[in-house]
């Protein structure tokens, strides 16, 4: 009952945007967005439902396609970095995560946010403060700073 991973890609200027839908394991084929001929790669991982280590290395093993060649990841989903923190590689020398998902909670609705930040928000693996889109309060960061900030590091 897996969910294939479909790859939708479009030519921006000098810039292809690739946008991920679905599940990334070992059945992931990413021929489609192989020898574009690009310099500059966008990956939108918005619509990424699931990753798995072994997704984590077929990805890895894509990457190896796009040698010299610069990349932003953006709209990373909180399930990605979970992964990218735990199985390194996926962030290599160069890739740059330009925005990304992050735990918050609203002690005033009791209700979990994702937030969406960008990398260059967060200094020090401090999370920026963030408001309540229903009550305008302050909302608490809802996970280890240090550990789920630690990707920005990864690459550098
Ligand atoms: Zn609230």
């Amino acid at each position: 009952m897996s969910e294939k991973l479909s790859i939708n890609s479009r030519i921006a200027g000098d810039e292809v945007y690739v946008d991920l839908i679905g599940v990334i394991d070992e059945d992931s084929i990413f021929d489609k967005i192989k020898n574009l001929n690009m310099s500059k790669f966008v990956f939108d991982f918005n619509q990424v439902s699931m990753i798995n280590s072994c997704g984590i290395r077929e990805w890895i093993k894509y990457l190896q396609e796009l040698d010299g060649v610069e990349i932003k990841y953006i709209n990373c989903p909180q399930i990605i970095i979970e992964q990218v923190n735990m199985v390194h590689g996926f962030i290599r020398k160069g890739i740059i995560v330009e925005s990304f998902f992050a735990p918050y909670f609203c002690p005033n609705c009791d209700t979990e946010k994702k937030i969406i930040l960008k990398n260059t928000e967060v200094a020090n693996s401090k999370a920026p403060v963030k408001q309540c889109n229903t009550c305008k309060s302050d909302l608490e960061f809802d996970a280890i700073e240090k550990q789920y900030f630690s990707f920005l590091s990864q690459g550098k």
